[in-house]
């Protein structure tokens, strides 16, 4: 079936079922588009929410959506761990474009489960404390505001890790039965520096100041010159293909077994 009648089809329907051989075609098209038409694209598919950390290549697109009026919902995740140059761009964001982003926080009683079991800053002391962390701040925050979507919309771009330079413009989410769209998965890193100077777009000061990548405050610092863009990102670990959870597909990321402790999928060969 064409991709505009399978499309037409999806948007009658009170819950499109999408799937890889979707997912696989609307990479194409997307391919085809400028940045803007992707946006729409996207937002003519269905309940689409996009997840922003406020880093550049999300600021970019939050610029898109609100330049192009898409129809997506903006929601991001406050971990109680953020810096307070982050929590500052949110409200400098909605300001700037007039539009509302929905924060996500985590319940209480996880972050006070992992704190009992691990200490407050025990995600340092292993690789399971810090999925656990992760779990409690990102992932769970992140299920809820998914709940409703048919579409989930990143900000990943290939040149960001090694880990991602396989990242498709579109594809099946299986574990969450989304379609996930990474409208920036094939932009580089200087052409979206380009688009925020030119479109004078807010960004995170900490990317002035060597962070390229910008996580919680304890998990992240600056990079060295010569280090790869993720490099700051719990560098204390040694796994070179570390990832939160958030991105578990296997374009993204490595193996994944079942946490005993949540029952949730959790990467094992990675962290994000
Ligand atoms: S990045 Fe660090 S502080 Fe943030 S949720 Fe993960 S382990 Fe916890």
């Amino acid at each position: 079936m064409p991709l505009h009648q399978a499309i037409a089809r999806d948007q009658v329907s009170p819950r499109p079922v999408y799937g890889p051989e979707f997912a696989a075609r609307l990479a194409d098209e997307l391919a085809q588009l400028p940045l803007p038409g992707r946006m729409l694209r996207i937002a003519a598919l269905g309940h689409a929410v996009f997840t922003t950390s406020l880093g550049l290549e999300d600021q970019v697109l939050t610029s898109v959506i609100a330049a192009t009026q898409a129809d997506l919902r903006i929601v991001t995740l406050d971990t109680g761990r953020l810096f307070a140059e982050t929590l500052a761009l949110i409200e400098a964001t909605e300001a700037q474009y007039g539009i509302s982003i929905e924060v996500f926080k985590p319940w209480k009683d996880e972050v006070d489960g992992f704190v009992a079991l691990y200490g407050m800053n025990g995600f340092y002391d292993s690789v399971e404390a810090r999925h656990a962390c992760c779990h409690a701040r990102k992932l769970q925050p992140l299920g809820r505001a998914l709940a409703d979507a048919e579409i989930w919309v990143t900000g990943l771009r290939r040149g960001q890790s090694g880990n991602r330079a396989n990242a498709p413009l579109a594809e099946w989410d299986a574990d969450r039965c989304l379609l996930k769209i990474n409208p920036l998965a094939d932009q580089s890193l200087e052409t979206l520096q380009a688009r925020a100077k030119a479109d004078d777009v807010p960004v995170n000061p900490l990317h002035a100041r060597g962070f390229p990548s910008i996580g919680c405050e304890p998990c992240t610092r600056a990079i060295k010159p010569g280090e790869p863009e993720r490099a700051g990102r719990w560098w204390w670990e040694q796994d070179e293909r570390r990832e939160c959870g958030l991105h578990l597909s296997a374009s993204v990321s490595g193996s994944r077994a079942q946490s005993p402790a949540h029952g949730q999928p959790k990467v094992t060969a990675t962290a994000s």
